[in-house]
């Protein structure tokens, strides 16, 4: 399996797929809106809940029956469910998450609303760009190619419900339905400009903990080995780590230790965030943690934690990914910038297993996380036919 060169769009009438979605563009806002006023908090399960039931009833309305389904029963968080779609060729993974960062009741302030300023009609609102309009893109990219007669791929959509949460639930779903793709494809929101995402940091939380000898600090101080005084060399260690100009950020952002001031600390902890842009960022962290030793041998230090999403690198599958999508844009004259980010997403899994992936082919707009979250209707409908057009260009 590999990607295909973008010069197999020339087969895809890519063009005609946009007028159909222009025509029904009524259609995508009205989806969007619809989705959109269900709200799905990641932290409510009963929201997410009732969220993941209004799609699943959405998507057989819009694409019929799947040929397959597995629901994944998550406690306390959002389920997830695995829907397969038949098709001709090598088979896609289509991520993604219907959980939001919005507590239940933001609608009650901020209603979702369409209307139009300079940049034309533009529908704002809580999740209509992470990610909402990515999944309504998605689903008429597919409806588009079947009302064309073009063939899709075999399609596998992945609805998870603990994206914004760092997905400790989805993830080895994710892995699963992931790692005998041909592709995978991430309705993530776009960056600035309506750029795909080429590249993501890789974000590791660990905690240093140091163990020490407890003595009295005036009558016995050589009887202690002082985790204080250890877990400050570490911070120093790990602080010099971080290199700008590389992307690499290192910080202690939470010290604990000790007991009280007249006692030589037994214990101290440290908790970390790391940031890295590369595989070999990652690899000189993970040694630098791996290697962490006390100054007095009679103190010990451990680390805890992990590579909560690795980094996603622009590999060559990722870059093939990208120069398909930016071939079916150009049939519609349109640029597709690309760029790297700083956040993570579920695509830094399946980039992990070394697949192509295309990130950030969802909303155009801006505002994630941010009450001006907003999404343009001319993008809905652009992206989603580009979106047609990379599907369509693996069943050709
Ligand atoms: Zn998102």
């Amino acid at each position: 399996m590999s990607v295909p060169a973008p010069s197999v769009l020339g087969a895809v009438d890519v063009p005609a797929l946009h007028l159909l979605l222009a025509a029904r563009r009524a259609e995508l806002v009205a989806d969007l809106v619809a989705y959109a006023e269900r709200e799905t908090p990641s932290d409510d399960p009963v929201l997410l809940a009732k969220g993941l039931a209004y799609l699943e009833a959405w998507l057989t309305d819009r694409l019929g029956d799947p040929a397959g389904r597995t629901h994944h029963e998550a406690a306390a968080r959002g389920d997830v469910v695995v829907l397969d779609y038949a098709g001709v060729g090598d088979r896609l993974t289509l991520l993604a998450h219907y959980d939001t960062v919005w507590s239940a009741g933001t609608l009650d302030a901020w209603p979702v609303r369409v209307s139009t300023d300079g940049a034309g009609d533009v529908v704002s609102g809580p999740g209509v760009f992470d990610m909402k309009a990515g999944l309504v893109q998605a689903v008429w990219a597919i409806r588009t190619l079947r009302a064309a007669g073009v063939p899709h791929p075999p399609l596998r959509l992945v609805l998870t419900g603990d994206e914004e949460i760092g997905s400790p639930f989805s993830r080895p779903l994710i892995e699963a339905a992931s790692a005998d793709a041909a592709a995978v494809l991430v309705f993530e929101a776009s960056a600035d400009g309506g750029a795909v995402k080429t590249a993501r940091k890789g974000v590791g939380l660990f905690d240093v903990h140091v163990r020490g000898v407890e003595s009295h600090a005036g009558l016995d101080p050589t009887a202690g080995a002082s985790a204080i005084d250890e877990i400050a060399r570490a911070v120093r260690t790990l602080h010099a780590a971080t290199d700008r100009a590389e992307g690499t950020s290192v910080n202690v952002g939470v010290l604990r230790g000790g007991s009280r001031p007249n006692v030589v600390a037994g214990t101290a902890e440290a908790s970390i965030d790391v940031r890295v842009p590369s595989l070999s960022a990652q690899d000189r962290i993970d040694a630098l943690l791996a290697g962490l030793h006390p100054h007095d041998r009679r103190a010990a230090i451990t680390v805890t934690g992990g590579w909560n999403r690795p980094v996603m690198e622009r590999s060559a599958p990722i870059a093939a990914m990208y120069a398909l999508a930016q071939a079916a844009a150009a049939r519609l004259g349109l640029d597709l910038p690309e760029t790297a980010v700083g956040g993570a997403s579920d695509g830094n899994f399946a980039a992990a297993l070394g697949l192509p992936v295309l990130d950030g082919l969802g909303a155009v707009g801006g505002g994630a996380h941010a009450r001006h979250e907003h999404v343009s209707v001319d993008g809905m409908v652009e992206r989603a036919a580009v979106a047609a057009g990379v599907m369509a260009a693996f069943a050709v």
